[in-house]
């Protein structure tokens, strides 16, 4: 071990939840260290999460929309085509590439921040050691963010470490279109990794979901439509399955499960099952119990400014619990940053969240879900637009897709948005504009939204709440007209 090195913070982790902040505290002049003990810097976004998986579904979705060319006036070889899964692999690496690299060469400019690959453990609340492959490094600082993630949760199922059993990195890093696939877990993850594989052809895709629904947290109208998608995709949907065991047959994997405590044992066999059941804190062998930091099974706890319950130690992204998600980590990682910096600093407020689940069609979701909304005791009421009707769904994929406004009666106040319709992805900026911002039906329906795109959704629906909320109301309080937009 060398001398002992001396920074003003030391950021543990190179994902969305710890390079932003270890850039923005450097760039600020302080003296910064970044470990991070994976491949590269991107965290699990990066290398087995968000970005591999949406290379693979742009690779799937396309393949799709290919066998439904004729439906588009296109003639085509009558052929299904095919997908060369060591080509798709190739383009992964190379966005993988460009996309860590160019985060490594904008960090290296910053003469006050220092990255170094290997693994941090604390030794003390103001000390850590990092072992690199040239050696070990012992680091004392002033600060510290921890942003070590999140691991794939195990289940305690017999069978589940058999080979050909896979979890979430598992799936990422498949070297081959499964021919049949059995998911337990009907998550974002699990959704998603269904229709991937069904759409890059894999000829039995199943879900087995623990819970009465599947995509617990999302609009209930929203995923019992995705729900009937996928069944109609032939996608089998198994709700309230209990899986008792996964036994290797021959070629093939079985997993026994009943439908609910009651139900008769069934089978499901599949060349591969994947465990995608959530996912846990990472705080293994990092020396927290060298600190007075405390974690449960949630995360480590923090405070509303993110600390822990060491002071002067912070934690970011989704080592801190749910929301799991890159964008989230980013905000909170930003947020501490400007707070150390001694600026105003906006933690992100989970009431304000946005999440995409990249299914097909894609559903995306900002604020709160009406549920929750009259959890608060609101009275909420909710607008809908049927993109049935909506001439760019009509003329790009045949119009399926639905908006829902979640607003408060008494002053139309929008909380929640939801939209599950192809490129649903690309409206919840604007979504998240609505909500983070408190804007109104009124303050919607009279922004000019450009025709024909599918923002015109969140218009329409905006416009006939307030129609049916006026036809309520005598005449002389309805408001809004004459007013320029
Ligand atoms: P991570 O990205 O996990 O980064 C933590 C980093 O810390 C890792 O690089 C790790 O190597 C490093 N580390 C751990 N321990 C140490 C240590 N002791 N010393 C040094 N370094 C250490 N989110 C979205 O927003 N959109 C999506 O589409 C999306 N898709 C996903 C698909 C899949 C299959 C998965 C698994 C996740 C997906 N997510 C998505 C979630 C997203 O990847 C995470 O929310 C995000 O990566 C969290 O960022 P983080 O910085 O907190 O943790």
């Amino acid at each position: 071990m060398g001398k002992k090195e001396s920074v003003d913070v030391l950021v543990v982790g190179g994902g969305p939840g710890g390079t932003p902040a270890a850039l923005m505290l450097a760039q600020a002049g302080r003296r910064v260290m970044l470990v991070e003990a994976g491949r590269g810097l991107g965290g699990t976004c990066l290398f087995e999460g968000c970005i591999p998986s949406k290379i693979y579904r742009e690779t799937a979705a396309r393949r799709w929309q290919m066998m439904e060319h004729a439906a588009f006036g296109i003639d085509m070889p009558r052929s299904v085509p095919t997908v060369d899964w060591r080509k798709v692999i190739e383009r992964r690496e190379h966005i993988l590439a460009m996309r860590s690299g160019a985060a490594l060469q904008r960090a290296q400019k910053i003469p006050t921040l220092q990255i170094v690959f290997g693994r941090a453990r604390f030794t003390s609340p103001r000390s850590a050691v990092v072992e690199t492959r040239e050696g070990v490094r012992e680091v004392a600082f002033e600060k510290a963010i921890i942003a070590t993630g999140s691991l794939p949760n195990h289940l305690p199922i017999p069978g589940a470490d058999l080979p050909g059993v896979l979890d979430s990195t598992g799936l990422v890093l498949i070297d081959h279109v499964p021919r049949s696939l059995v998911l337990i877990g009907g998550g974002p993850i699990g959704v998603e990794m269904a229709q991937i594989f069904h759409m890059l052809g894999t000829e039995r895709v199943a879900i087995l979901e623990y819970a009465p629904r599947i995509l617990g947290p999302v609009d209930a109208v929203l995923a019992a439509r995705l729900t009937d998608i996928l069944r109609e995709n032939g996608i089998e949907v198994v709700t309230n399955a209990r899986v008792a065991a996964i036994e290797r047959e021959g070629e093939v994997l079985a997993v026994r499960f009943r439908r609910g405590e009651e139900g008769a044992e069934e089978t499901l066999r599949a060349q591969h099952v994947g465990i995608v059941a959530g996912r846990r804190p990472n705080v293994e062998g990092l020396g927290l119990e060298n600190t007075a930091v405390r974690h449960d099974r949630h995360g480590i706890r923090v405070n509303e400014t993110l600390e822990t319950d060491e002071p002067g130690i912070f934690a970011t992204g989704d080592v801190t619990g749910h929301p799991m998600f890159a964008h989230w980590a980013t905000m909170q990682a930003q947020a501490v940053a400007r707070h150390l910096l001694g600026l105003p600093a906006a933690f992100p407020n989970p009431d304000h969240n946005t999440a995409v689940i990249f299914s097909s069609p894609e559903l995306g979701m900002a604020g709160l879900t009406e549920e929750a909304a009259r959890e608060r005791g609101w009275k909420v009421a909710v607008a809908e637009y049927d993109y049935r009707v909506d001439a760019r769904a009509q003329i790009s994929f045949g119009g399926v897709g639905l908006v829902r406004l979640v607003y408060r009666e008494d002053d139309g106040v929008i909380v929640g948005v939801h939209a599950m319709v192809e490129n649903a992805s690309e409206l919840m900026g604007e979504a998240a504009a609505i909500v983070r911002n408190g804007l109104t039906l009124q303050d919607v329906a009279l922004s000019i939204h450009p025709h024909p795109t599918l923002t015109e959704g969140f218009r329409l629906a905006a416009l006939e709440a307030m129609a049916r909320r006026m036809m309520k109301r005598p005449a002389a309080q309805s408001h809004g007209e004459g007013r320029t937009a």
